[in-house]
């Protein structure tokens, strides 16, 4: 990954990051991979259509692992937000729509 997105997620600006070549390429990737399938419905034995990318590994925790395929998985969007509890306290729903933390 390039320097100046590493550090862009380090200081704090994931959007640049979201908007980045990189990510948008590696996202379809990882929705090809798992068949635009969420994998925690699938999990379950259930389908749903996948509706976002989630970093297993939080962005800004791991700015290293952003682009990592292991640590990319293709969820719906309460999956997803089931990922991200400590955003419910602060956000409003609104913004949980999309892989931007
Ligand atoms: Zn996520
Ligand atoms: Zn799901």
């Amino acid at each position: 990954m390039r320097m100046e997105l590493l550090e862009a997620i380090m200081k704090g600006d994931v959007l640049k990051f979201y908007k980045s070549m990189e990510w948008l390429d590696k996202r379809t990737d990882i929705l090809e991979r798992d068949n635009n399938e969420c994998q925690k419905h699938k999990a379950r034995g259930k389908f749903h259509s996948a509706e976002c990318v989630h970093h297993k590994e939080h962005l800004r925790d791991r700015p290293d692992l952003a682009l990592t395929d292991s640590n990319l998985i293709s969820l719906c969007n309460s999956c997803h937000n089931e990922e991200h509890p400590e955003k419910f306290n602060n956000k409003p729903k609104a913004q949980l729509n999309e892989e931007r933390w």
